[in-house]
């Protein structure tokens, strides 16, 4: 990351064994330690101070120089720059091969920790694109139903409340009957597709496990997100239904 010729052998960041930084395919850098530090305790870091430390290492500065070049009070000063929309620019100290560097691309948002909408993959497998396309074929799937599909497929990071969808889909504040719609949908092509729904705490089935994966956000009401591939079969299909 930043370059420091006398960067411990050995120390790698993956972006894809347990944090979800990115959408990006598996890929590990090589770092030293005080960048990897920096980059995993950006979630928590004062406001600016993730930005200050890329600026340091683009004007060549090392990981391991950042606290030794500026005291906390010009840190602190600096970072409070950047979060409040200024321009910061560093002088440049060495040379350095111009970007876009990769670290600029990670997210800088919490809930990437663990939101269901950051993960490359569900936590536990689903059915492929093309089982849910067939499925949704052998339901003929339309009307309500396909609204719902499609609005939740197109949906933000395909994710959102049963209000929303209600809202979006049905022209309805009443996310009951979104849930009831969805939910019966979802039965359906749990059963035409075999696939094991998780489970309530008193052992009934959550039919909507097949199509997405739900989370309470922190002050929000609870989120479903799609799975990729049943987004993935529901592009498909929208496009199909419209021509029939
Ligand atoms: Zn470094």
């Amino acid at each position: 990351m930043c370059d420091d010729p006398d960067r411990p052998q050995g120390e790698w960041h993956s972006e894809d064994y347990s944090e979800p930084f990115s959408f990006e395919p598996p890929q590990s850098y090589p770092l030293c330690k005080p960048c990897h530090a920096r980059l995993h305790k950006r979630f928590n870091a004062m406001p600016g101070e993730w930005d200050l430390f890329c600026l340091h290492l683009e004007a060549g500065g090392y990981g391991s120089e950042f606290v030794q070049v500026r005291g906390l009070a010009e840190r602190r000063a600096l970072s409070e720059r950047i979060a409040s929309g200024c321009k910061v620019e560093l002088p440049v100290t060495r040379a350095r091969s111009p970007g876009p560097y990769w670290w600029r691309s990670l997210t800088l948002d919490p809930e990437a920790l663990v939101a269901p909408w950051a993960r490359p993959r569900p936590l536990r497998p689903r059915p492929g694109a093309a089982a849910y396309l067939k499925a949704f074929e052998s339901l003929s799937v339309s009307g309500s139903q396909l609204l719902l599909l499609h609005s939740h497929a197109t949906s933000p990071r395909r994710t959102a409340t049963m209000r929303a969808l209600a809202k979006a889909a049905l022209g309805t504040d009443n996310p009951k009957t979104a849930n009831l719609v969805y939910g019966n949908l979802a039965r359906q092509l749990t059963s035409i597709l075999d696939w094991e729904p998780d489970r309530r705490k008193d052992g009934s089935p959550i039919w909507m496990s097949l199509i997405a994966e739900g989370w309470y956000p922190p002050g929000r009401e609870y989120e479903w997100t799609m799975v990729p591939s049943a987004a993935e079969a529901m592009r498909f299909w929208a496009g199909i239904a419209e021509a029939i």
